[in-house]
């Protein structure tokens, strides 16, 4: 369960984990290390005895950043974490609350919102559709401060009275949802979690696509969004697609820049798109081309589109199946490259598409046609 929830993290760009960890903790720290193996830096903080989750976060204060996210481990999830990062950024509150709609509260304890601000945690009611918390927060370090006991527990010692003088903000979401709390619903996770693992993706050629094709752009004076472009990326990640660029890079086998340099600047678009809640999943290059160039680049390549090899890859890397995924590209070698592996893609025109519009028209109605995979809470 927690390699599932560091690899949602993880893939929003969420790399900084710390791990309050109890009982049987010397097992996650045998399994997770410093985190390196998994791509990212893992700390942990022991709770001696058992502290509750408001005493658990209390000890981790040292480690926190002015702001931090928290998860249950005990739950996933699956929403744009960076969008209520950018909700939390626009609010006064010391924490924003990630909520999840469902058919029947009941279970739960109902949480009252009113526009952006959460009201009051109604005790446990009739069955009746409304809003839970999904066990995901935005907070501010502050917070710890209201931790009144060394052992309590967050949502009713510390969002209660929050919540009251009007300082919790909350935004719902869709998306999979699963607490394992319960023997069966432990079971159902077996099965579900992993099937919600194989996300549908929307793979994105980067030049004439993603950002106007300047010719060999590698640094940010040289880049220009298509229209629509970081909106279209917001939506997909919105919807709970995965984002993926596949890019023929020969300007690094022509020497035109480096590797690094191709690395960091893709790193700076990622860092433009989560400005604005959006987020690349990942990004393969070729940086080959097969009669010109510098050294062992110089090769008639497998990776270099039409030819599939970064196609393939992703597939691997994501366990992507090939029917739930699109291709946009700008050229026909784009969608070349998909249709030898299954994935089926169309034609953008930067001149006149809108990358926005093609989400919405072309891409969410095919990949969320066949339902999301749900759960008996959703
Ligand atoms: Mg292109």
């Amino acid at each position: 369960m927690l390699e599932y929830l560091l690899w949602n993290l993880k893939r929003h760009g969420v790399t900084d984990i710390v791990l309050s960890v109890g009982h049987l903790s010397d097992v996650i720290v045998d399994h997770f290390g410093d985190g390196k193996h998994f791509g990212l830096s893992v700390r942990y903080v022991q709770e001696d005895s058992p502290a509750g989750t408001g005493g658990a976060l209390a000890l981790c204060a040292p480690l926190l950043q002015e702001r931090f996210l928290f998860l249950n481990g005990d739950t996933m999830f699956d929403f744009n974490v960076l969008d209520l990062a950018l909700a939390a950024a626009r609010s006064d509150a010391l924490g924003c609350l990630a909520l999840r709609k469902v058919d029947d509260v009941s279970r739960y304890g109902e949480v009252v919102l009113d526009g952006m601000t959460v009201r009051r945690f109604a005790e446990k009611q009739a069955a009746q559709p409304g809003l839970i918390s999904g066990g995901v927060a935005l907070l501010k370090r502050e917070i710890v401060n209201r931790i009144p006991a060394p052992a309590c527990s967050l949502e009713k010692d510390v969002f209660t009275p929050l919540a009251e003088a009007g300082l919790l903000a909350g935004k719902a979401y869709g998306g999979f949802f699963i607490d394992i709390g319960l023997p069966e619903t432990l079971d159902d996770a077996q099965i579900s979690v992993p099937a919600w693992q194989r996300k549908p993706a929307l793979l994105l050629d980067r030049d004439g696509v993603l950002n106007i094709n300047h010719g060999y752009v590698c640094s940010p004076d040289r880049f220009e969004w298509t229209r629509g472009a970081v909106a279209a990326v917001k939506a997909a990640n919105d919807a709970g697609l995965l984002v993926l660029v596949l890019t023929n890079q020969a300007g690094i086998s022509r020497g035109y820049y480096t590797e690094l340099q191709f690395q960091a600047f893709m790193a700076w678009i990622n860092d433009q798109l989560r400005a604005e809640g959006a987020h690349l999943d990942g990004w393969y290059h070729c940086p080959h081309h097969p009669t010109e160039g510098l050294g062992d680049l110089k090769t008639d390549c497998d990776c270099r589109k039409p030819k599939p090899g970064m196609v393939r890859q992703a597939i691997a890397d994501w366990q992507l199946d090939p029917q739930r995924c699109l291709l946009l590209g700008d050229k026909r070698s784009d969608l070349q490259a998909g249709e030898a592996c299954g994935v089926s893609g169309a034609l953008f025109d930067p001149g006149h598409d809108d990358l926005l519009e093609a989400v919405h028209h072309f891409v969410l109605p095919r990949l969320l046609a066949t339902p999301k995979h749900s759960n008996s809470y959703s």
